[in-house]
């Protein structure tokens, strides 16, 4: 083989035990904080996979997770793919039917779950027409196992008494290592399977200076979940670099975070927008030193300026990336460019407010609705096409999906953006019908069906609208049925919607219409609802803080 090995995760725990055995790995858990370093980490995720070999799991199989960001979902990370098997990580936060069809399609064989998520899983189960059929063994990631109806074990019970060396398998690049499913337009979730190669051409490429490089001095905290694409891969490339390791457990306040960036030195951190707006409003209202912290890393939806702005002035640097399930995910950091650096602050902080430049072993290009190349002025937009080591080709079992998007190799984005003329892209609109809510989609197609299924409702078409806390929030546009009493609606659909799905994807207003507008091929003319609707101010904010999809 040229190259002598494959690219693969494995020798990245490798080196970190090496080099930086006595290096740690923090972690805020239900019972009480963790901590343990590299040496025994690495001890730990082979009694894992010794553990997982014992119970008949292996080769090629599918191992969910249904956790938050701790110490043992870590575990998972090295110890399920480095024994040939693949990790799938499941979204908690999804409404029962997508976790249910997440895992009749990935055929999981076995799932660790958190204590917190076991109601949500045991929910999610029970009423599944075919009821986890693949799953072998649920493991409870801590030290007891609460009372429930499903054969579960607890980690420790799991992995106690296996061997701390194990023998780790040779393994192509091809080999599925990691699988991670993204909400469609339409139908049902996506599933982007993540080869050893890709992993490894992320972790790497994220390590250069273009990307988010972490080294044995940084302290790295993930606040983005790892149910999110790996955390966006930090995980491992925190590994890769040597650095310590803080996982900020289950939903982290922002007290929480100002502790942990505070006690444990963290210099890099990474979330959506929403995170960061509970931290700022936080460090206003509290004597927090911020002092460690180097960088703070902001994706998944926009990070507004003023956020880059209140960082800046507390010393630390606000660094805006972009990226999808399908990019694995990082695609675009907006780095300065060096012939920037003397530029006035309001022309940086423009260009930092943009997603950022393409990273280096990424080609992409932006294709206007006549399927032609759009100039890099500034200006033009068209969608956004790329491809790379570290972008799917495909959709896992769907074919049908592929077919649409996917052409000559690259992933068709559902972004439309421009490109200015020192090669900066920036998100103008988004050409796919969903809606993002502190870092989870809502399918507006969706939540139109289900309005829709209502008897009172004659149509039904949601909007996203700007939110200054969950960057967007659902509003619904209903046509009542002729004569329908709809003194009660609201409440009525409230409660309708919430039958199926979780507090988050109920829509924050609705707002009754005489007849939704439609394009010239009678879809929904949802442009034209926008600009009619598409003010902030009809958002009540009536998301209760316990639905927080916060991620
Ligand atoms: P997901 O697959 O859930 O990670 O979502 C990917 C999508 O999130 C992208 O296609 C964008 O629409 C959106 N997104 C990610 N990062 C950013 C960002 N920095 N600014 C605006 N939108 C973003």
């Amino acid at each position: 083989m040229p190259g002598g090995s494959p690219q693969t995760l494995r020798p990245f725990l490798t080196r970190a035990a090496q080099l930086y055995p006595e290096t740690e790995i923090v972690s805020r858990t239900h019972e009480g904080m963790v901590r343990y370093d590299y040496d025994e980490y690495a001890d730990r995720a082979a009694q894992l996979a010794n553990a997982l070999s014992a119970a008949g799991f292996g080769d090629g199989d599918r191992i969910g997770t249904f956790c938050w960001n701790h110490h043992r979902h870590f575990e998972t990370y090295f110890g399920v793919p480095s024994m040939g098997a693949q990790l799938h990580t499941i979204n908690p936060l999804l409404p029962d039917k997508h976790v249910q069809y997440i895992v009749e399609n990935a055929q999981d064989r076995a799932i660790f779950v958190d204590a917190s998520f076991l109601p949500k899983l045991e929910g999610a189960v029970a009423d599944d027409p075919d009821p986890f059929d693949s799953v072998e063994q649920f493991v409870v990631m801590g030290e007891s196992v609460p009372e429930t109806d499903l054969d579960a074990v607890a980690y420790e019970s799991f992995v106690e008494g296996h061997a701390t060396e194990y023998d780790w398998p040779a393994l192509e690049e091809e080999r599925p290592a990691g699988l991670c499913y993204t909400s469609g337009t339409t139908g049902q979730p996506k599933g982007v399977e993540y080869t050893q190669q890709m992993l490894w051409s992320h972790t790497m490429a994220i390590q250069s200076p273009q990307g988010i490089p972490l080294a044995d001095d940084d302290v790295m905290m993930p606040v983005v979940p790892m149910f999110h694409v790996n955390a966006w891969g930090l995980p491992f490339s925190a590994t890769a670099g040597g650095a310590k390791h803080v996982y900020p457990g289950p939903q982290p306040e922002p007290a929480d975070l100002a502790r942990l960036i505070e006690e444990e030195g963290v210099t890099v951190t990474a979330g959506v927008p929403t995170v960061w707006l509970g931290l700022m409003e936080y460090v206003k209202e509290n004597d927090v030193d911020l002092s460690t912290l180097d960088r703070l890393v902001v994706g998944g939806s926009a990070a507004p300026e003023a956020m880059i702005r209140f960082f800046d002035d507390h010393g630390v640097e606000l660094v805006h990336a972009w990226g999808m399930t399908e990019t694995s995910p990082v695609g675009s950091v907006a780095h300065l460019k060096s012939d920037l650096e003397d530029a006035d602050y309001e022309t940086q902080l423009e260009k930092r407010s943009k997603q950022g430049l393409i990273t280096p072993g990424l080609e992409y290009r932006v294709i206007d609705d006549d399927g032609n190349d759009v100039p890099q002025d500034g200006e033009a937009f068209g969608e956004l096409h790329i491809r790379g080591p570290w972008v799917t080709t495909e959709y896992f079992a769907r074919p049908e999906a592929t077919e649409e998007e996917f052409e000559d190799g690259y992933l068709k984005t559902g972004d439309v953006v421009s490109v200015d003329e020192d090669g900066y892209i920036k998100i103008v609109d988004r050409a796919k019908d969903v809606i993002k809510s502190g870092g989870e989609w809502i399918s507006s197609q969706e939540l139109e069906n289900a309005l829709m299924a209502h008897d009172a409702v004659a149509e039904a078409a949601v909007i996203g609208v700007p939110h200054e806390r969950w960057q967007e929030r659902p509003l619904a546009l209903v046509v009542p049925v002729d004569g329908a009493d709809t003194s009660a609606l609201d409440d009525e659909l409230r409660d309708h919607i919430l039958a199926e799905y979780p507090k988050w994807w109920v829509p924050d207003a609705v707002v009754t219409i005489e007849e939704v507008p439609k394009t010239a091929t009678g879809k929904f003319n949802k442009q034209a609802l926008r600009a009619e609707y598409g003010d902030e101010s009809l958002v009540e904010g009536r998301v209760p803080d316990d639905a927080a999809p916060e991620s």
